[in-house]
């Protein structure tokens, strides 16, 4: 009976969600930075998520490989 009370709540926030929620990827992100082909880690498809952070001594960025396909997080920022 749990199980189908999660199923009907994963269904409603299915539904509320919009198409382009349901549809991003890491490649339609402003955080997605396509990794050249001259670079020693390129892959088809790969790319850095960079991301600005702050802490008590100041602003600094983070990086992780992320692919174009990928499905996108909860960061998620649509590029214009
Ligand atoms: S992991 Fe999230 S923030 Fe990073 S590029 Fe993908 S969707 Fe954007």
């Amino acid at each position: 009976m749990i199980c189908d009370g999660v199923a009907v709540l994963q269904q409603i926030t299915m539904n509320s969600m919009t198409k382009e929620e349901t549809m991003a990827t890491c490649s339609d992100c402003t955080w997605f930075n396509r990794i050249g082909e001259e670079a020693g880690d390129y892959e088809s498809g790969k790319g850095d998520c960079v991301s600005e952070h702050q802490d008590e001594k100041g602003n600094f960025w983070l990086s992780k490989p992320v692919f174009e396909g990928d499905g996108a997080c909860p960061r998620f920022s649509k590029s214009r």
